[in-house]
């Protein structure tokens, strides 16, 4: 892979990729496209998980594997106020992976579409170097309602649905030898979509949505980007998941690097009009912060008063030190 990393790659596919335009409600670049088809909005997610670069077997059982590529579409598909209705998969198989192990990340697959309401009614079974489970999810949209990453707008409040910087925090652990704390891996092996609340949010009028899964800087960065604003985030306010400080400190990190830079939370980030702030918090929102003029950069405002960049934390597959 080139040095310009994922984003940029998406960015130069960017001339093959249809924009929104007549059925097409939501073209490329959001969480899922958007398909109008007899009046309804056909939401439209697919992931990719590869053994050892999206999961490590010594870390999730193959259960945990299949419930996380049903989990992370879901939430896809939540950041556009959409619900899941069906999912097919493609599985690469490595030569020697016995039926048995195929039929666990199957069970996991189940008990995730069983959590979210979809059917599995299809996939693609091929030979291949290494065990990869690509997931497709559709879902319904009211087409009107369909909430995008480029809506936000100045006086927006931020706010984010879900807990951050668990799973990072127990892959630090992990990978620095230290036992796991139980809640913390929990998260990461089996990560909630919040589905419901996505739902709501749009409801309650969300100018912008995304799920957090590369990291609370860089999926706000996206915002603003798309928005064409910028964001400034409250540390203190952040709805950091139990333990995560501790595991910080026990290893040396700073916190906020699980938090805002660690990814894999699948928390909702929304921005919503002032007015339909007390409903997004009904609905299980923390508030975290606002949108401002002029466009730029995210930032983090520090309890000491200080500012942080946001935009450079977040996990991104393909960067050399991203390992
Ligand atoms: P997410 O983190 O929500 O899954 P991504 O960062 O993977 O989103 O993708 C961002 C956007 O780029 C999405 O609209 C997605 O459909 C599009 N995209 C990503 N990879 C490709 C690809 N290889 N070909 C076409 N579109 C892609
Ligand atoms: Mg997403």
């Amino acid at each position: 892979m080139t040095s310009e990393g994922e984003f940029g790659l998406i960015a130069r596919l960017a001339p093959f990729l249809s924009a929104a335009g007549e059925d097409l409600v939501v073209g490329h670049g959001d969480d899922a496209a958007v398909l109008e088809v007899g009046g309804r909005g056909v939401c439209i997610a697919v992931d990719v998980l590869v053994d050892d670069v999206h999961f490590r077997r010594d870390v999730s059982s193959l259960e945990d594997v299949g419930w996380k590529a049903v989990a992370v579409n879901c939430s896809d598909l939540a950041a556009m106020g959409a619900a899941p209705t069906v999912a097919v998969v493609g599985l690469c198989r490595p030569a020697g992976m016995p039926a048995a192990d195929v039929e666990s990340l199957y069970r996991g697959m189940d008990a995730a579409c069983r959590r979210w309401g979809l059917r599995l009614v299809g996939g693609d079974t091929v030979d291949a170097g290494a065990l990869a489970v690509s997931v497709t999810v559709l879902g319904d949209v009211d087409p009107d309602r369909a909430v995008r990453r480029g809506g936000a707008r100045p006086g927006d409040v931020l706010v984010v649905v879900g807990q951050l910087g668990a799973p990072a925090a127990a892959l630090a652990q992990v990978r620095a030898g230290v036992p796991p704390d139980g809640p913390l891996l929990a998260l990461h092996r089996r990560p909630e979509a919040h589905v419901a609340a996505g739902r709501a949010l749009a409801d309650a009028g969300a100018t912008a949505m995304i799920d957090v899964s590369d990291g609370l800087g860089a999926d706000l960065g996206h915002v603003c980007t798309a928005s064409g604003v910028g964001a400034v985030v409250d540390a203190a306010a952040l709805p950091v998941a139990a333990g995560v400080a501790e595991a910080a400190a026990a290893l040396g990190r700073d916190p906020l690097d699980f938090v805002c830079g660690g990814g894999d939370d699948y928390a909702l980030l929304a921005a919503m009009p002032p007015a339909s702030v007390d409903a997004a918090v009904a609905a299980g929102a923390t508030v975290v912060g606002r949108v401002v003029d002029p466009p730029a950069s995210p930032v983090l405002s520090l309890p000491d008063g200080s500012r942080r960049d946001l935009s450079g934390l977040g996990w991104d597959h393909y960067r050399k030190d991203a390992s």
